[in-house]
């Protein structure tokens, strides 16, 4: 790499700029220095700038410092998430700089912020839902992002990310082209994507999403560490349907490590299910099986003709599975509880039961087998 021009590292927060900045700097022996501690240094802590001065000195001060370290040579460069938003910043830094911008997937971002306690206090992310914030913040600035060289971090070690940038500056000195990244940025794209490209990808992550990775994180917080064993000890399997309004530990009182729980749409005895129960006793020791049913079921009082037909006049294909709709509750667990009883694969069964679960009292209601 040649030391008479810098490397620039741009990205959201939380893609690690400073720490891959850092292992580069060393890798190169380039010196390192971060556009945020920088301006710390002459102007105390950011979030106090924010707050006394407004965000407008906050980036004159980061002009003043990109206009600095374009100067200068032999820098490996972390920048603040939005310096290289900035046109000016991008001129100055991207003269004798080489661009790179770290991307991570959003979930991955939340993670990593929401991790480091001193980050969430950044003043962009400040409010009462900085999930949304940062989905928001990433949709604004993807295009300015995008005229530079991107870099994957997600799943990767600093190091890995590193010596990927080496990789790309030595494919430079290889060709002898940059990329001109002080050309303005590309328009967005128009329109949504459309035939196949409309199908989700795992990396588009929707508020729920977000909310379901917030939860978790606080779940983790308050979790017994510990060990259980994978044999559930109440040796129990429940079968039940897929409804939100049904939770079937605190339905029944079962604690973590006491109960296998099926479920699908019904909780209707499928071959999947029976595999699943089959497993569950041969395996792991369970040897009772509780059906339940709901009031209130979505495939209850429809006809799988029906229900069918929708699907292929939706999707263009009929399914080879079939819907298993019931009439009434309790009867379908009558019939359950007698499917599971008569199949081959489950004799190592010692007792059968049938509910019904009233999902607006919470109460089970027992069903004769
Ligand atoms: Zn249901």
């Amino acid at each position: 790499m040649d030391p008479s021009s810098n490397i620039v590292l741009t990205g959201f927060m939380g893609t690690g700029k400073t720490t891959v900045g850092r292992l580069l700097a060393a890798e190169l022996g380039f010196e390192f220095v971060d556009t945020d501690a920088i301006i710390e240094d002459r102007h105390g802590p950011i979030a106090a700038i924010f707050a006394e001065r407004g965000e407008a000195a906050f980036r004159a001060a980061e002009r003043e410092v990109a206009a600095e370290l374009g100067e200068r040579t032999g820098l490996v460069v972390a920048t603040g998430g939005r310096m290289m938003l900035d046109d000016d910043n991008v001129a100055s830094l991207g003269r004798t700089g080489r661009v790179f911008c770290l991307v991570a997937n959003p979930d991955e971002i939340h993670r990593r912020v929401t991790a480091d306690a001193a980050r969430i206090e950044r003043p962009l992310l400040a409010g009462p839902d900085p999930r949304s914030r940062i989905i928001e913040l990433m949709a604004e600035r993807r295009n300015a992002y995008g005229r530079f060289t991107q870099i994957a971090t997600d799943d990767r070690t600093p190091g890995v990310i590193a010596a990927d940038i080496v990789a790309h500056l030595a494919a430079d000195t290889a060709d002898g082209t940059v990329d001109d990244v002080t050309s303005p940025a590309p328009a967005p794209a128009a329109g949504p994507p459309v035939g196949r490209d409309a199908r989700p990808r795992m990396v588009d992550m929707t508020g729920s999403t977000y909310d379901a990775i917030a939860g978790n994180r606080d779940y983790a917080a308050d979790f017994p560490a510990g060990h259980l064993d994978v044999r559930p000890s109440r040796r129990l399997a429940v079968i039940t349907c897929m409804d939100s309004r049904i939770d079937v530990h605190a339905a029944l009182g079962l604690k973590l490590g006491e109960a296998h729980v099926i479920r699908n749409a019904g909780g209707v005895v499928t071959d999947d299910v029976i595999r699943s129960v089959c497993l569950s006793q041969l395996r792991l020791d369970t040897r009772e099986i509780l059906v339940i049913h709901h009031t209130d079921c979505g495939i209850q009082g429809v006809e799988d003709d029906e229900i069918l037909a929708e699907i292929e006049e939706t999707f263009g294909e009929r399914p080879s599975w079939r819907i298993h709709a019931f009439a009434d509750a309790a009867e379908d667990v009558r019939r359950s509880m007698k499917r599971l009883s008569e199949s081959p694969f489950l004799t190592l069964t010692e007792a059968i039961s049938g509910f019904v679960f009233d999902v607006d009292t919470g109460r089970l209601e027992p069903v004769d087998g």
